[in-house]
């Protein structure tokens, strides 16, 4: 574990076993992460930083390290959230030492206040929100999730429960938590804005119609999308999909080449985005032009690997199955040339 500032280990007497041990490991593994291993160690990583879980003189050890107090929170989170689905009996049982998370809300949870709400294109709010310390949202990541509690009831928020770990209210209390992409965030100030895609029947197309000046709402993240750091690129998407399509060419480098397909349901919600001089953006209107997906088939679905740009993929999630099923596991494109994300789901 080189390279990294903060750790923590948390030390569990008296329950070394090797069943319990292999239950953690296929816990890591059917969560996607990969680990090196042998009967009594395994190490690995994920996102946010490394971990080690050891057995020591009959003890289960876990050591976690990551680059900063705020990511080792949040690594934290993610191997308790596997300890607890190997052995929830074995979660209470560690003591934790090193740089631990303060008693109080999750590190990651924000509670926002409305600022403003508009509407930019006709089927887009941008809802402005402000909270305290937004320090930990602007490290690059590009999207977070709202937290919003069932109508009428007083909103119960995410807590940090004995063991250190983030537990979210359940049953009538339980949150929507869909994920959103900011458009804007300035730390000074707190102020941060997204963009909502009006459709039908959205918790959060509700929500943001009706919010009033000093309404509240939860937030927690950041999350994922990281920029795409490749010269040639091919991003396709829908309306959710829009606002980081728009990040990415914002922020793109201006020698980056390529092309957008971005869907809309009609003219009057295509917008000027600032992009590098090679990238060109070809609007499709659904219905009458090809679908966002239909449009990476239609360019690339015979093409050879070795002619591929990066391939950028952000609509409806079986659309996108679709597409990763095809390039991912048929052509053999891996995720460091291609990003596939379900970005909503179409109700059966
Ligand atoms: C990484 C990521 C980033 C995202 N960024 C944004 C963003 O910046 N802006 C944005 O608007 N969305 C974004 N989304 C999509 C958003 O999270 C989903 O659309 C989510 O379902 C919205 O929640 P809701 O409360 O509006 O709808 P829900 O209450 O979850 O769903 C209600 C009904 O609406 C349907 N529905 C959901 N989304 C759509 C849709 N797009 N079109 C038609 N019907 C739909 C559902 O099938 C369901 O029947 C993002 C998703 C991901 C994964």
């Amino acid at each position: 574990m080189t390279d990294t500032f903060a750790t923590c280990s948390g030390l569990a007497a008296s329950t070394f076993a090797a069943p319990r041990f292999e239950k953690i490991a296929l816990q890591l593994s059917e969560h996607g992460y990969e680990v090196k291993r042998n009967e009594a160690w395994m190490s690995g990583a994920t996102d946010r930083g490394q971990f080690e879980i050891a057995g020591e003189e009959g003890a289960i050890r876990i050591t976690l390290a990551a680059k900063d107090a705020k990511t080792l929170f949040m690594l934290r989170d993610q191997i308790l959230h596997i300890v607890d689905h190997a052995d929830p009996e074995l979660l209470t049982q560690f003591e934790w030492s090193g740089i631990l998370p303060d008693q109080g809300p999750p590190a990651n949870f924000r509670l926002a206040e409305v600022v403003e709400v508009t509407q930019p294109f006709p089927h887009f709010y941008r809802v402005t929100l402000k909270a305290d310390n937004m320090a930990h949202f602007s490290d690059g990541a590009m999207h977070f999730r709202l937290l919003l509690p069932p109508q009428g009831r007083t909103p119960v928020w995410p807590a940090l429960d004995a063991t250190g770990r983030t537990r979210f209210p359940t049953g009538e209390d339980q949150l929507h938590n869909p994920v959103y992409t900011f458009v804007s965030i300035d730390v000074e100030t707190g102020l941060f804005a997204f963009d909502v895609f009006i459709h039908d029947g959205g918790r959060i197309t509700e929500w943001a119609r009706g919010a009033q000046v000093g309404d509240t709402i939860g937030m927690t993240g950041p999350g994922g999308g990281q920029m795409p750091t490749a010269q040639s690129l091919t991003l396709v998407g829908d309306e959710t999909a829009l606002p980081a399509i728009r990040r990415i060419l914002a922020l793109a480098a201006p020698e980056v080449i390529g092309h957008a397909y971005i869907e809309v349901g009609g003219a009057e919600d295509i917008q000027d985005l600032v992009k590098p001089k090679g990238i060109t953006v070809t609007w499709l209107i659904r219905g009458a032009d090809l679908g966002p997906v239909e449009t990476l088939f239609a360019l690339y679905g015979d093409a050879p690997m070795e002619s591929m740009p990066f391939l950028w993929c952000g609509a409806e999630k079986s659309q996108v199955q679709r597409a990763r099923k095809h390039f991912r596991d048929t052509i053999g494109i891996g995720p460091e040339q291609s990003y596939f994300s379900g970005y909503w789901r179409k109700e059966a």
